[in-house]
């Protein structure tokens, strides 16, 4: 089977090692077929997100350096793409780099929440789920995005899996069944290691619970199975592996190629 990624940094998010050709590299070493460049977008009017981003003034740069690969490793398709968040404010933005790129991943990393901004890793109570989901379900219907990343993130920090949680799985279900939005293993919750939950010990993501029910009740759904890579090193590692197995165990709509 010949490999690919599709969620893949670089350093100029500020929190990844290794530049653009490091990673391109790394795929052609290890035989891969595709790989997609999908950094973290910047965000022109979103201070929240910090300075853990590149500029938008990198951008155009990030776009030479993936040509230049393009060029210099002909033996592997090289993709242009990009990691965003989607609130109703972005939609120009992310039309704009839509047209950019060769595919946009979809990641709500964000939610608003009683006037402020919650991310995804600290969620404890259903109505952020709820919001979450809501979020995910706007940023699809937009028909921009082709991938989610790690649509059971929300599971990193909330207690345990409950009926909010199932919903949320259904709703964030049936929307990439309606807008044919490809659901992503990310193998990236693994790196974090097993954490203890009230219920059990477990890995933060992927969550056995959410893909269970993708599994047995939306069989159809497209699965990819992605690195999320931060360093070169990590593209194609024991936990890419764990990943790859978690999602032939489970019996998921598995998918390779974009
Ligand atoms: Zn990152
Ligand atoms: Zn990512």
């Amino acid at each position: 089977m010949k490999l690919t990624n599709y969620h893949t940094h670089h350093d100029r998010c500020k929190h990844a090692k290794g530049g653009v050709e490091a990673y391109v590299r790394e795929a052609v070493l290890h035989h891969y077929d595709e790989i997609g460049m999908s950094c973290h977008t910047p965000h022109r009017n979103f201070k929240q997100l910090g300075t853990r981003r590149m500029s938008y003034d990198e951008l155009s740069d990030y776009f030479n350096d993936i040509e230049q690969a393009q060029e210099k490793y002909p033996q592997i398709r090289v993709l242009k793409a990009l990691e965003c968040e989607y609130f109703p404010i972005l939609f120009e933005d992310i039309k704009a780099l839509s047209k950019q790129t060769d595919y946009l991943i979809l990641a709500q990393h964000y939610i608003q929440i009683d006037g402020k901004f919650k991310d995804a890793f600290h969620f404890t109570e259903p109505r952020q789920l709820e919001l979450y989901a809501a979020g995910i379900e706007e940023g699809m219907a937009t028909g921009f995005f082709k991938i989610l990343a790690h649509p059971d993130v929300f599971m990193t920090t909330y207690p345990k899996w409950d009926e909010a949680c199932e919903k949320v799985t259904r709703q964030i279900a049936r929307a990439a069944l309606k807008y044919d939005v490809i659901l992503e293993v990310n193998a990236n919750g693994l790196r974090r290691g097993e954490q203890k939950y009230e219920d059990g010990v477990r890995y933060p993501y992927p969550s056995e619970k959410f893909w269970k029910i993708i599994a047995t009740e939306f069989k159809e759904v497209k699965v990819m199975v992605n690195s999320d890579c931060h360093d070169p090193a990590y593209l194609n590692d024991e936990y890419m592996q764990m990943a790859r197995d978690f999602a032939k165990r489970l019996k998921l709509n598995v998918i390779t190629h974009l």
